[in-house]
């Protein structure tokens, strides 16, 4: 399985928006498409997997979908919560700051067309076997166990401690990976707290949960403290907890 963090800052080191690119096809997160792959990668996208509706997981939505109005022959499929379809409805394909959902179609199809998901209901896409779990964050949000015949990837997507996903993770063989959020650096670990992220120290009593042998990728690191969080994580030395290199394709 080929996996990327999508970049969304002009260096391209950093994760200021949120998206990750499966197999070229599948993408986890909205916040950086428009942002930080080519028209070329846009459209050989075929489906989207939201896990929940904040800013930096679907800003780019409706630029991504408008831009590519005049190449798509088919809808581009976007699984969502019904609760978080109906955000991003409202809120983003709001007539008063964009087009309305309802006209997006081109000559030939609808743009994008919503298929709800549901907490520990596993569906397929592009290949690929996925189960959302729910986690803890200040709105539903949920994790996504993505399987394919030979490997598996969690990603966390934003959570503070939780306890499911860990069960889920430790029962599956072939989880080569887990990408998990550390937005914040020790010191701010009572902001992580009451913005249900994790710091460095709180992402260390987590790994506790996760049985051994599996890679841990650092990921959403807030800007600002992208640097702070690498020294921390230099100073465990701990081989299998590690800052994910954001625009790299990894294999698993
Ligand atoms: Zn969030
Ligand atoms: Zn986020």
């Amino acid at each position: 399985m080929r996996v990327r963090i999508v970049p969304s800052t002009r260096d391209g080191r950093h994760q200021l928006l949120t998206s990750y690119l499966v197999n070229d096809r599948v993408a986890i997160d909205a916040g950086a498409l428009a942002v930080g792959l080519t028209i070329e990668e846009q459209l050989r996208l075929r489906a989207i997997i939201i896990t929940h509706a904040h800013l930096d997981h679907t800003i780019s939505l409706p630029l991504f979908i408008t831009d590519l109005f005049d190449e798509l022959r088919e809808p581009i499929a976007l699984y969502a919560t019904s609760s978080d379809f109906a955000a991003i409805r409202e809120h983003l394909f709001n007539p008063r700051v964009w087009i309305p959902f309802e006209i997006l179609r081109n000559q030939y199809t609808e743009l994008l067309v919503h298929h709800p998901y549901h907490a520990h209901e596993p569906f397929s896409v592009e290949g690929l076997r996925i189960t959302p779990v729910p986690v803890t964050h200040t709105i539903l949000t949920h994790a996504m166990l993505v399987e394919d015949d030979e490997s598996a990837v969690l990603f966390t997507s934003d959570t503070s401690a939780t306890e499911k996903v860990w069960q889920i993770a430790n029962e599956c063989e072939k989880l080569k990976a887990v990408l998990i959020d550390l937005s914040f650096p020790s010191q701010l670990t009572e902001l992580a707290r009451v913005s249900h992220h994790h710091s460095t120290t709180t992402l260390v009593e987590e790994m506790k949960k996760l049985r051994p042998g599996v890679t841990v990728y650092a990921i959403h690191l807030k800007t600002p403290y992208r640097e702070r969080i690498i020294e921390e994580l230099d100073a465990l030395a701990d081989p299998r907890l590690v800052v994910a290199d954001i625009g790299r394709d990894y294999e698993f």
